[in-house]
């Protein structure tokens, strides 16, 4: 399947309400193995992401994953700011043009975690929530059992990126705080979907 414009600028508006609302659980899982702001830095980013739609409603798909990039970008901050920006970024970019399939463009968006991370599955980050939700999409497969059964594994990883592999075994047992938020992005995915 793809996306529309509406459905995707729903699908964004969605996961900013989410990001206001959870600060302090995203904050409370960043204490556990990090340095306590994701929810903080996720936060600013919705809010911007808000006003800048608000300031220029998006008029096609590029314009607003462009314009979701460059908020993460210039106010999430932290590791996870330009991580979500590169992949908004890509995702922008590979929009261009045509619409895509929206499993090449969560694989696209995947892709760009990876580079920008220089990171990859297993590591305990974002990608963990990111790459199993583009597999399932492209099998046609994707339900919230996926991001459940994401989130359980990332729990069991020892962190080898990021601030979290300074606990090293001790980071074991926790979820991965970029996990939760792209978990929050993926829920508020299967919302629109369903519509
Ligand atoms: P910071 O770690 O700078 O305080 P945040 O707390 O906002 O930034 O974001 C932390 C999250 O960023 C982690 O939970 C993890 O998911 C993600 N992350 C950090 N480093 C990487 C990396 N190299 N590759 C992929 N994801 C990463
Ligand atoms: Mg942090």
């Amino acid at each position: 399947m793809k996306l529309e414009l509406a459905a995707a600028k729903k699908w964004i508006d969605l996961f900013v309400q989410q990001l206001e609302n959870q600060q302090t659980t995203l904050n409370e899982l960043d204490t556990a193995i990090g340095d306590g702001d994701h929810g903080t830095n996720m936060k600013r980013g919705a809010i911007a992401i808000g006003e800048s739609f608000e300031k220029k409603n998006p008029e096609n798909l590029a314009d607003l994953y462009k314009a979701t990039a460059f908020a993460m970008i210039q106010k999430v901050g932290g590791a996870s700011g330009p991580l979500y920006g590169t992949a908004f970024l890509d995702m922008s970019k590979a929009v261009k043009s045509e619409n895509i399939e929206l499993a090449d463009l969560i694989q696209i968006g995947t892709d760009g975690l990876k580079r920008r991370g220089e990171s990859d599955v297993g590591m305990k980050t974002m990608i963990d929530v990111w790459q199993p939700v583009s597999d399932a999409l492209a099998a046609n497969k994707f339900d919230q059992a996926v991001i459940d059964s994401a989130l359980e594994s990332v729990k069991g990883l020892v962190a080898t990126k990021g601030r979290a592999s300074y606990l090293e075994e001790k980071s074991k047992g926790h979820i991965d705080p970029g996990a939760q938020s792209s978990a929050y992005l993926f829920i508020a995915l299967l919302e629109v979907m369903g519509e």
